[in-house]
């Protein structure tokens, strides 16, 4: 599927998600490089917006996709809150679920095969993570505590030219919470990674040691 065939694909099933066309063109090309190096892990699936551009790449890379989310929802979606979707609230357990939704996208991108949902935290899941990954998408928890934490702890996991992709970043606080920018600064701090490029809110990072 070339990039415009993602673009339409995305705009004729209006697909969820809070990511531009250029952003996740960047990720579908960083992931087709880094699905060689390792697989390809994604920290808020969503409603797979996201997962669409990055498991693109892999499936045509022959690689995979790891998509991790709770699909509880972050602080922002949850009831009452500035981004809270019904269509996405299970009432009856007074909880979000965007689950249904993901794998929805996933059936009709075509992208079973290549995307493996793996629906926990994310400080869960690294807690217990041991595979070199290729490249990781962070793009869960925008808390300082959290984007902090989801940054350093998944960098560690990252093959030595792979890529660190971290959205949502804001050098100044008048656009945008700081949280996932405070990440991407303890990581560069570490001095194991560079920034490769900036695409609107969308910072990748290379490891080079
Ligand atoms: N990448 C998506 C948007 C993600 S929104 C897109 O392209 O549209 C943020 C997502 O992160 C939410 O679905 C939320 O449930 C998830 N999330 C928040 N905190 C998380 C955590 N600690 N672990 C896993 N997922 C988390
Ligand atoms: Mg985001």
């Amino acid at each position: 599927m070339s990039i415009s065939n993602i673009h339409n694909f995305l705009q004729a099933h209006s697909i969820k998600g809070f990511l531009c066309h250029e952003e996740g063109t960047a990720l579908y090309q960083y992931a087709k490089l880094a699905a060689s190096v390792g697989p390809v892990l994604e920290i808020g699936s969503y409603c797979g917006k996201s997962s669409v551009y990055l498991g693109t790449a892999c499936k045509e890379a022959d690689g995979v996709l790891y998509s991790v989310d709770h699909h509880r929802g972050s602080e922002e979606h949850q009831y009452g809150e500035e981004y809270h979707d019904e269509a996405l609230y299970d009432a009856a357990n007074q909880c979000m679920n965007s689950f249904p939704e993901f794998r929805k996208t996933l059936m009709l991108a075509g992208l079973e095969q290549s995307v493996v949902p793996m629906v926990t935290a994310s400080e869960t899941l690294v807690k217990h993570w041991s595979g070199i990954l290729g490249m990781v998408f962070v793009d869960g928890g925008h808390s300082p505590e959290m984007s902090m934490a989801d940054c350093v702890s998944w960098a560690e996991h990252i093959a030595v030219g792979g890529f660190l992709a971290i959205h949502d970043i804001f050098e100044s606080p008048e656009n945008g919470g700081q949280g996932p920018y405070l990440g991407m600064k303890a990581v560069l701090d570490s001095g194991r990674y560079q920034l490769q490029d900036r695409v609107m809110s969308l910072a990748i990072l290379k490891r080079v040691s």
